[in-house]
Formats: C-alpha cells, structure tokens, sequence
C-alpha cells in the first residue's frame, strides 16, 4: 500500500542518486519516490568514461538498471529534466520547463560539474572536458593515431586520458600546475612512481606550467614556450552543482554539508555523493569526498536514514585509478603521515602506508589489490600498528587482521 503523502524525490540521476532510490526501496519504503537527472540518460556508471569507454568503439554507457528494471522498483525515472528551484516552505520543486513535482523529503545528489577554462575555449583549438558519456563519447570519436593531445591537469581525469590517448596513438602532452602530479594522493613516492610510468611510456609530462591561451600553433604556457596541439582536454578539478538549490535556504558554499545521517540543517532535507560535505575523520575536517565508493555507500546509508533506520555512515575515503594497466588504489588519507614503503616499487607492485602517532590513517597499493583489501580494513579501525612490522618485509600484512 502506497502512501499518498510519503513522496521522496531524489535530484541528480548519478550513482548516488540511483543507489538512494533502490536503498530505499530495498529498506521497504512503500511511498513514491521519483529520481530526476538532467541527462537524457538513464543513470549509468562514470569509472568507465576516463577508462574503458575511451578505448572500446563500440562502448556505450553502463547503465546502472534498464527502464524496466526502474520500473519494476516503482521508481519514477525523470531523464532530461533540470530543476530549476527548491521552495522548502511549500515543499515544492520547480523544473525549467515550469511543471512542479511535491516532497515530503528530498534528497540532493547533484554531484560535481567539471571547472572550466573559458578563455582557452574561444581559440581555435577544440577544447573538451570529461564529465558526462556524452564528453568521453565525444572525446573517443576525436582520439585518432598522430593527434596531438594537451591535457591540461595531472590528477585522474589527466592520466586516465592519457593512458587511453597513447594507446590510441595519440602524440600526448600532460600540463599540470603544481610540481607532481597526483599531488592529491598525498604521496611523493607515489608521484613520482606515475610520472616517470607515463613518461617511459611516451607522454610528455609537464609540470610547474599553466596554460595562458591558444595560438594557432597550440597552447602557449606560462614558461613563454608553446605546446602544440590539436586537441585540448581539461581536467582541473570539479565543483559542487548546487545551483538547483540555490537561493532556497540550504546552505551552499563548499557543497552541501551534512551530518552522518546525510541530514542537512533543513529538516527533510538530505545530501549525498560528491555534492555533500562531510566530516572525514581521516583527513580530520570537513570535505566533500568525490569517488565511486563514496557515492555509493554513503548514498545507502542515507536512504536508510530517511527512514529512521541505520547508523549514519561514516566515510573512509577510498579510490582506485587504472593507467596503462597499472592499478592505483588509495584508502584514507597520506597528508602529514609517516610513510612506510612495502615492496620494490622499481618492480611495479608495492604499497605506501601513512602512519600517524602509530595509527595507520591511508594506504596507497600499486598493483596489489589483495594488499588494499586488508589495509582497508586497517585504515577503517584506524588500527595502531608496530612500525617495525610493518617495515619488516618478511611480516604478512595479514597478520594485522589477526590481532
Ligand atoms: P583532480 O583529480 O582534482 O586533478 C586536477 C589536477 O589539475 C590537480 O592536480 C590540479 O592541481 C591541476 N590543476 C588545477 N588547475 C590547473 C591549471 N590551470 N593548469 C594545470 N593544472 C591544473 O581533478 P580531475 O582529474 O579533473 O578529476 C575530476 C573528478 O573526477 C574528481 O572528482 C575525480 O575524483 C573524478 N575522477 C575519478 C577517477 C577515479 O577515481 N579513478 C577517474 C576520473 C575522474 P592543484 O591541485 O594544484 O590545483
């Protein structure tokens, strides 16, 4: 039996977005529930678009259910659809094409839009972004072999594309700003590990440069030299899509802050995913956590607190990156820890583990996923551990799990 006034409506039709609406489901939740993307798109996955989708012609989106799957959980499915406003008083949501839809709780799953760079794309050189299956289906049909490439960023989004350009062939130019790239990581070690792999592997890396504009020849950089180009992508970093809320109440400055119950400071309403704000007790602030995991889980856990049941959600950041099949995964956090370094990286398969005041805090594995699998576990009971083990080569990281 439905109840008629029970209405949850979910705006943003990502991973979060669609994880909340089963999650509620799953949890019983008999009221109606509608999702709104503003993707002509039903929801799909976006770890394949910097990836996999780049590299496989005939690719098309991963979608995360079909239309009747959507159907059979009785979730109303709004593909193509832009809110335009909130009003929390009426508890109403107003769409650009002036329909209106009621909420009794709202959940808010917005994600992130790519930052852009509008002065370099009134040059004569076509300039792209990575966001949406439309940017990479895009970008894919673009990447011939002999084309140059400039990436403009270092961090996922850069090296993911990078990966994926060389092996189409491309001539490709990474251009970050800052003096390492993956500076994110937290890690020096792990830096440096992908800057040369990538360069051993052809791409010319750049770092300490920016980008000032395009010339007919290609990008001119901050150092006064010119990086030829036929194809611009930019990958600096994304922020928070709030504008659908905007002016409503919910306060959105650094992304939308919510406690661990995804609850925001307007009753019935919630935020999750990339969008949301939350205290991390790894990094021991608060941030908006952008990956695939984050997206998911703490979307669940939300659903469930919609309806007054669970424990809050409490994050552990967590992300993995593949780049010329090498795996990268990243748990917690490598900022102001001691690093103890397992394995040769010189053999492409070690892990870096962050310990602070003898607690591991982050871990960063490449190519040893059966290690992250532990240090996981590790980082999310913030395990206090013997250093001497740990740089004890001979000690089996399994070990920790059996104290
Ligand atoms: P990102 O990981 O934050 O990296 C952006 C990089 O660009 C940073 O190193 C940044 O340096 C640099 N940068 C900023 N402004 C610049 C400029 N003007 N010129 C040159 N470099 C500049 O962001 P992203 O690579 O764009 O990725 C976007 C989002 O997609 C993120 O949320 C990411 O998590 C997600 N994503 C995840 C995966 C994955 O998990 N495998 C894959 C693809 C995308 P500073 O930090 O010094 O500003």
């Amino acid at each position: 039996m439905r109840c008629a006034d029970a209405g949850v409506v979910i705006v943003g039709g990502g991973q979060a977005g669609s994880r909340a609406a089963e999650a509620l489901r799953l949890a019983e939740f008999r009221g109606s529930i509608t999702l709104v993307g503003d993707e002509v798109h039903l929801p799909y996955e976006r770890p394949q678009l910097s990836k996999e989708l780049l590299l496989k012609e005939e690719a098309g989106p991963a979608y995360i259910r079909s239309r009747e799957q959507w159907q059979e959980l009785d979730v109303d499915v709004m593909t193509g659809v832009r809110v335009a406003g909130c009003d929390l008083e009426r508890r109403v949501l107003g769409f650009e094409d002036g329909r209106e839809r009621p909420f009794t709780k709202l959940l808010i799953a917005t994600g992130t839009r790519a930052r852009r760079l509008p002065d370099l794309e009134q040059g004569p050189i076509p300039v792209f972004y990575l966001r949406s299956v439309d940017d990479a289906v895009g970008l894919r049909a673009s990447l011939r072999e002999g084309l140059r490439v400039a990436l403009i960023g270092g961090g996922v989004i850069g090296l993911e594309v990078a990966a994926a350009a060389v092996e189409r062939g491309c001539a490709v130019t990474v251009i970050e700003a800052a003096p390492l790239v993956l500076a994110q990581v937290g890690s020096r070690l792990i830096s440096e590990y992908f800057l040369k792999l990538h360069r051993d592997l052809g791409v010319r890396v750049l770092t300490e440069v920016t980008a000032q504009r395009v010339a007919p020849e290609g990008l001119v950089l901050s150092d006064g030299s010119i990086c030829p180009a036929d194809l611009v992508l930019v990958g600096i970093g994304v922020e928070p899509a709030v504008e659908s809320v905007a002016g409503s109440g919910i306060s959105t400055s650094k992304g939308i802050r919510v406690d661990r119950h995804g609850a925001t400071e307007c009753d019935g309403v919630y935020a999750a995913g990339d969008v949301a704000e939350q205290w991390n007790r790894c990094a021991d602030r608060w941030m908006r956590v952008e990956n695939w995991a984050n997206a998911q889980n703490q979307a669940v856990s939300t659903a469930k607190s919609m309806l007054g049941q669970g424990e809050g959600y409490d994050s552990v950041p967590w992300f993995w990156s593949d780049q010329h099949k090498t795996n990268l995964q990243v748990v917690g956090s490598l900022s102001n820890v001691t690093e103890i370094v397992r394995g040769d990286s010189s053999c492409g398969r070690f892990s870096v583990l962050g310990l602070r005041d003898d607690e591991i805090v982050g871990a960063a594995t490449v190519n040893a996923p059966k290690h992250m699998a532990i240090l996981r576990r590790a980082v999310a009971a913030r395990m206090r551990v013997n250093r001497a083990d740990l740089e004890n080569p001979e000690f089996d990281l399994k070990r920790l799990l059996s104290k």
